[in-house]
């Protein structure tokens, strides 16, 4: 079956400028140059780093006379100290833009190293946490620009406003803010996605699910969020499986791409509960973040069910459910994940339940609670956890 992929060539301005389409990563050398770099430093993870599509960016941006160099002394959850080594190599180097090329670590440090590597002396990374004001410390004119290409489908991170940086020496992650973190100019290519394994295209996809969901079931007035989220879900419907069993199928590799834009546009709106328990047990059990939002999803809709009846059947509706509602979103959720082969139980990703209490009080006091439908205390979210560790839906 051949399929037509120029319908999928389109240029976007909200939020960024995005261009979507396969082979757009050609034009990456002309994009650095529209926003006047000279001298960009690519960022991205290790294992990335030595494969042929970087070493053809390498080339392609040389062949255009742009200095630029890689940076890939990034660990997988990425930590304060990779961000300073990121921040000398761009000083080091002169360098005056940032690639931000991977999944989320390497989309993040690369962010990170952005928005810190022209600051002024002694303002340091932690400063810049996302608490209250804190972003104005930072030197909005000073941020470097920033082109950013994912190569997998589900943080959307290019699209987003912050980072999550691990502080190693209190082990905790910390979300790093400013509103001039957010790239200049997105690439959305599915080929550079096409060699993603089943498993993390399962894992990174209803991570991108997620976020639209939880973004969905979100108390806060945020329409223009509301409808990005619902047709983002509409999307991973349609596509995530498609892109699970043939991860050459650029048409679906390209929505799944645009849905993981969508959801970390849409979460604008708030995350929940989902999230909430998931930042713990990525923190206390080294799990995959996307793994561990697809285990936890039903179990979340289930606890949340009393206040999200009436967005769950306009849900419903819209992907075309019967007998639209909280019950038939749950039976959707669980034949996809079943599709996927994601597991039932957190039990399966050798999670038990002897850290219940330390899990609902970390929950709770998580930043994403804070929009989740219904404001669970510790012992409710303990619960939710020791449901899904036992798969009691
Ligand atoms: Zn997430």
């Amino acid at each position: 079956m051949s399929q037509d992929m120029s319908q999928f060539s389109m240029g976007w301005n909200y939020p960024s400028n995005i261009l979507t389409g396969v082979g757009r990563i050609g034009e990456l050398p002309a994009v650095c140059q529209a926003l006047g770099m000279k001298a960009p430093l690519l960022i991205t993870d290790p294992g990335l780093a030595n494969l042929p599509m970087v070493r053809d960016i390498v080339l392609a941006c040389h062949d255009s006379g742009l200095g630029i160099a890689v940076f890939s002394e990034i660990k997988g959850n990425p930590t304060g100290k990779n961000v300073l080594d990121g921040m000398a190599a761009f000083r080091d180097g002169g360098h005056d833009g940032v690639i931000a090329f991977g999944g989320g670590s390497g989309l993040d440090a690369a962010k990170a190293v952005a928005l810190m590597a022209n600051q002024r002396e002694g303002l340091s990374l932690w400063s810049l946490e996302d608490v209250g004001d804190n972003w104005k410390n930072a030197d909005a004119d000073a941020i470097a620009p920033i082109v950013a290409v994912p190569t997998t489908a589900g943080t959307g991170s290019e699209v987003g406003r912050a980072s999550v940086i691990t502080d190693e020496v209190e082990h905790v992650k910390r979300i790093i803010f400013h509103p001039g973190m957010v790239p200049a100019t997105v690439i959305l290519d599915p080929e550079l996605t096409a060699g993603l394994p089943p498993t993390l295209t399962a894992a990174t996809g209803m991570d991108a699910l997620s976020h639209c969901l939880e973004a969905w079931c979100s108390p806060l007035y945020h329409p223009m969020a509301e409808g990005i989220a619902v047709e983002g879900m509409r999307r991973v419907c349609q596509y995530l499986p498609r892109a699970y069993v043939d991860g050459s199928d650029l048409e679906a590799r390209m929505n799944m791409l645009v849905a993981s834009s969508m959801g970390a546009t849409a979460f604008q709106r708030g995350l929940g509960a989902m999230h909430a328990l998931a930042h713990p047990l990525g923190a206390l059990y080294d799990a995959h973040h996307g793994t561990l939002n697809a285990i936890l999803m039903p179990y979340v809709l289930r606890a949340n069910q009393q206040a999200i009846g009436e967005p769950m059947v306009r849900l419903g509706r819209y992907l075309d459910l019967r007998q639209p509602g909280t019950a038939a979103v749950i039976d959707w959720v669980l034949e996809l994940r079943e599709r996927l082969a994601v597991p039932h139980t957190l039990a399966a990703l050798k999670i038990d339940t002897q850290q219940a209490d330390k899990v609902g009080q970390m929950a709770v006091a998580d930043p994403s609670s804070g929009t989740n439908p219904i404001a669970f205390d510790a012992n409710q979210y303990r619960d939710i956890f020791v449901a899904a560790v036992e798969g009691r839906l």
